[in-house]
């Protein structure tokens, strides 16, 4: 077993992590070993994880959750910054309050648990923040002028922290996910899904265990020199941004 897949019973937080992307990436962290938390913002959480309630737009909640993760497994240690919405539309017919919001749940939310989860990594000199941003925030997208923004903010967020906080062993990279089988692209109409696909150099769509692993390698001791990165995990479809 090489030092990269090493279990080291990390506390590790997810956000948006009862579906989806997120969901994987819960389970596959917990499957190397580590302690984890997927934040839900109703019901229960997903068999076999413990879940706290967050809303990532409401900063009250989300210190709320930290607490109740940090009495339940400590400090966290790795944060994965998944949650994320869509609100598509052309620029023409995008008001202010579908382009806000979209960046207050994906990018503003993950600056507020970025800056949430810094004080316990900086006091254990060691952490792991990994944005989950998109292929369409390097390359834009046609009726996601909100949600490509969002998402290219990310990179700028991530990199920032990994200059602010780099020499404290916090990494903080991004990756870009290409059209992975969620909820989120199952709601786009059929004809535009073949579309996507047959620009897909890997001539598929990704699966939630292909961003699970690149997570999974992120937050393991081996990617500790890893920082201000943006891994694409796309198929091949960003190539070139
Ligand atoms: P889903 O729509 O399947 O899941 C989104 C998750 O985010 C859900 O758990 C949802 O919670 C949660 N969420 C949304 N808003 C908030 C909020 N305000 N506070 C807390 N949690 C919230 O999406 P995916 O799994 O497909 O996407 C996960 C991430 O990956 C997103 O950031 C997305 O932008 C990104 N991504 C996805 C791609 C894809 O092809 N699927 C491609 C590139 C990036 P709830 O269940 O309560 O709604």
């Amino acid at each position: 077993m090489s030092s990269a897949e090493t279990p080291t019973g990390r506390s590790v937080l997810v956000t948006g992590g009862n579906r989806g992307i997120g969901l994987a990436i819960a389970q596959a962290m917990a499957a190397a070993g580590h302690r984890v938390t997927v934040t839900h913002r109703s019901g229960e959480p997903p068999a076999g994880l413990s879940g706290v309630i967050c809303d990532v737009t409401d900063p009250a909640s989300v210190d709320a959750a930290f607490k109740e993760v940090e009495e339940k497994q400590g400090p966290v240690e790795v944060l994965v910054s998944n949650a994320g919405i869509t609100d598509d539309t052309l620029l023409l017919r995008m008001n202010e309050d579908t382009f806000t919001r979209v960046l207050d749940a994906n990018l503003t939310g993950s600056y507020r648990v970025a800056k949430r989860a810094a004080s316990g990594m900086l006091r254990k000199r060691w952490g792991r923040m990994i944005f989950i941003s998109s292929v369409v925030g390097l390359s834009g997208g046609a009726g996601q002028a909100n949600y490509s923004s969002s998402k290219a903010g990310l990179v700028g967020l991530a990199r920032s922290i990994a200059r602010e906080l780099g020499s404290r062993n916090i990494t903080a990279n991004v990756i870009a996910p290409g059209f992975i089988d969620t909820d989120m692209t199952r709601a786009l109409p059929d004809a535009r899904r073949d579309e996507i696909r047959k620009q897909v150099p890997a001539g598929r769509y990704g699966d939630t265990a292909d961003i699970a692993a690149a997570a999974v390698f992120l937050a393991s001791d081996g990617a500790g020199y890893i920082t201000g990165a943006v891994l694409p995990v796309d198929g091949g479809l960003g190539m070139g941004h």
